[in-house]
């Protein structure tokens, strides 16, 4: 059996048609026919080789598709897979249930083959089933984007706080929804000032494309691959509060230290979700009604649709469908 995807072959090269022989299926695996794929800004980061050499190169790692074999889930369930495909499955943070932080994590298409194909073979804890409420194009988006955000904004919530997130894009979009739904005050910061409607429809009670005011934020997640004036915006968080960084900016930041020192500030990262708060996420997404505002494409035109997120054109998640 062979699997058919699509395949960069060196950095920023179009992606092209490919076939490839998957792994066995292992006992613990599920085989997955996909039907959507999302594409995430990692997506165009690791075709245009910024973060190096993985050619030949499958993209995707949004994906949801329906079950085809495997012991865990019945044949025909609608599962999800996202960035995380596997882990050690012993070291205290897998024991933990924080398999993120495994040092043998595995990446669903960076050193594996990911959602840009046909079929995908993944460790079964990887794999989620997708509530009945949740469309499938709206739901891929959730599998890599949707718990990026949704982590820190479970894990930072206090009783009315206020949060800004900066860049409203994929991640941007999905953040204002579930910051909202969570409780949060939220404010959208944005260089586009044509998204203050839509932002405003996700969830934003305001929308801000200058510069924060000092001390109005507990929480700033920046979901924008850039480096910030970190000055700007360490003075906008008050006394305890988090800077947290989502977007894969290139370049190292510039923290002011009295302001850490000060104000007991703190400056942090996170990387997309544990399974288990996977599975909340999904739950909360599906009561709530936080769904990806998708363009759905057809995956044979894969290069269009990543070249729409490079430019940043998608409004907000281009989903590819077969
Ligand atoms: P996206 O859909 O392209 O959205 C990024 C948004 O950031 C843009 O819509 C834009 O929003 C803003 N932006 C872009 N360039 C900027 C710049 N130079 N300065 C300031 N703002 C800028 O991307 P995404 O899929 O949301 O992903 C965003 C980043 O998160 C990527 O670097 C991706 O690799 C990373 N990521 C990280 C994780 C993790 O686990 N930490 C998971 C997934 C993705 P405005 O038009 O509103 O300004
Ligand atoms: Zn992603």
């Amino acid at each position: 059996m062979s699997f058919s995807a699509l395949a960069a072959h060196a950095p920023k090269a179009a992606l092209e048609p490919y076939s490839y022989e998957p792994e066995p299926l292992g006992e613990h695996d599920v085989e997955i026919a996909i039907s959507h794929c999302g594409i995430c800004h990692s997506d165009v980061h690791l075709v245009d080789g910024e973060w190096g050499d993985y050619f030949p190169l499958v993209p995707g790692h949004e994906i949801v598709g329906t079950v085809v074999a495997g012991k865990a889930f019945p044949a025909g369930t609608r599962v999800g897979v996202g960035w995380q495909c596997n882990s050690c499955g012993d070291c205290s943070y897998c024991a933990a249930g924080e398999e993120v932080l495994c040092s043998e994590n595995q990446a669903t298409c960076q050193g594996n083959f990911g959602g840009f194909a046909d079929r995908i073979r993944v460790d079964e804890r990887f794999v989620f089933a997708i509530p009945d409420g949740l469309g499938s194009a709206e739901a891929a988006p959730l599998l890599c984007g949707g718990i990026t955000v949704y982590s820190p904004l479970q894990r930072y919530f206090r009783k009315s706080s206020r949060v800004a997130v900066i860049g409203i894009g994929g991640l941007g979009h999905l953040a204002l929804q579930f910051a909202r739904a969570m409780g949060y005050q939220v404010t959208a910061v944005s260089r586009s000032p044509e998204k203050e409607a839509e932002a405003r429809k996700h969830g934003a009670h305001e929308f801000l494309t200058g510069d924060p005011v000092p001390g109005s934020f507990d929480l700033v997640l920046n979901t924008a691959h850039a480096v910030l004036d970190m000055s700007t915006w360490m003075a906008a968080l008050s006394p305890k509060g988090i800077f947290c960084q989502l977007g894969a900016a290139g370049e190292p930041l510039e923290v002011p230290v009295f302001s850490l020192i000060v104000g007991q500030r703190v400056v942090t990262g996170s990387a997309i979700g544990h399974p288990s708060v996977i599975r909340d996420m999904l739950a909360f997404a599906a009561e709530h009604g936080v769904q990806a505002q998708v363009e759905v494409m057809p995956m044979d035109q894969a290069n269009e649709a990543l070249d729409r997120t490079r430019r940043n054109q998608a409004r907000y998640r281009v989903v590819l469908a077969r």
